[in-house]
């Protein structure tokens, strides 16, 4: 039995649950719908989540993508708790925060009367993580910097970096807790969660959409949670693990163009995008640092400097 906001779910059932969270200017309420799917046998608890960024839609597009396709509606056993989209206020303003500027992934682990941003993490804290036993956390890039699909570990957790494996994306690696996180909240009563990175925020990508939904069902038939059949028609990646991330900004401001594919592997020393001015002036090579692989790319083409062009990270 599972008991969710008070509401109970027994085993073999599936249930919606709305969160009220506060309501908008208008008055109309705003609740967080939260999707459990409880099969009859006993089994680990998975959380899957989008949209804790507002604004990061594909996580939100492989959840709904998942409801419709009816993955969980006969679990073999344990239990998915869906929560497609966390930041309702984020997702109707188009926007990664709420409407008063605040992320609700540095407000962690909330507050019952704070700012809206504190109350939804408040929720997620005292609501739906001491109900899991893992999770996966989709996001995208923010401001048309674009992902290229990657699962992101907490370092040395042994937990954390199975399920990363076990998610096969085309690239993994470990990435620092950050402070007020929801992934560092989990950390500390020991849930492991895994980041899923793919495309840009306001944009759908289909191959991101398609990674995400894939590592999915990967994690659940390792568990036996869905018949492994669902991965008959799914091609496994080779996935590279990186090391040495590292942004490459911009020297000078200008109009940037990209030489490479995001995804793709560079060579130290090869050119692999230019800045001119907007009249194509004072041709700035901009040159890869060290053997690598492209894991995020600007799509933004007016730059100043310091603004992040490329993210690159050296195979392990
Ligand atoms: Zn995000």
């Amino acid at each position: 039995m599972k008991t969710i906001y008070n509401t109970k779910i027994k085993p073999g059932e599936n249930k919606v649950i709305k969160i009220p969270i506060g309501s908008l200017p208008t008055g109309t309420p705003i609740k967080i719908p939260v999707y459990v799917f409880n099969g009859k046998e006993d089994g680990p608890t998975v959380l899957i989540q989008g949209g804790l960024h507002g604004d990061e839609i594909n996580g939100v597009e492989i959840c709904k993508r998942m409801l419709v396709n009816e993955y969980f509606t006969n679990l073999r056993k344990g239990c998915v708790i869906m929560v497609p989209l966390l930041n309702v206020y984020g997702f109707i303003h188009f926007s990664r925060e709420l409407p008063d500027g605040k992320d609700v992934n540095r407000s962690y682990p909330g507050s019952k009367s704070g700012s809206l941003a504190s109350r939804i993490a408040y929720h997620s804290t005292h609501d739906i993580l001491p109900n899991i036993d893992f999770g996966i956390d989709f996001h995208t890039g923010g401001a048309m910097r674009n992902n290229y699909p990657q699962i992101r570990y907490t370092e040395n957790n042994k937990k954390s970096i199975e399920l990363a494996t076990i998610f096969n994306a085309p690239f993994q690696f470990a990435s620092g807790l950050i402070k007020k996180s929801f992934r560092a909240t989990a950390n500390k009563v020991n849930i492991p969660i895994v980041v899923f990175e793919g495309g840009e925020s306001m944009r759908f990508d289909e191959f991101a959409i398609h990674e995400g939904i894939n590592g999915v069902l990967r994690v659940l038939a390792s568990q036996q949670m869905v018949n492994k059949d669902v991965l008959k028609n799914i091609p496994a990646n080779k996935t590279i693990t990186l090391t040495d991330r590292k942004w490459i900004r911009a020297r000078k401001s200008g109009v940037f163009t990209p030489y490479v594919e995001n995804g793709k592997p560079i060579e130290k020393g090869q050119v692999i995008g230019f800045i001119t001015d907007a009249y194509g002036n004072r041709n700035l090579a901009i040159k890869a640092p060290f053997d690598g692989y492209i894991t995020c790319l600007n799509n933004h083409p007016l730059v100043s400097q310091g603004d992040a062009l490329f993210h690159i990270g050296k195979k392990k």
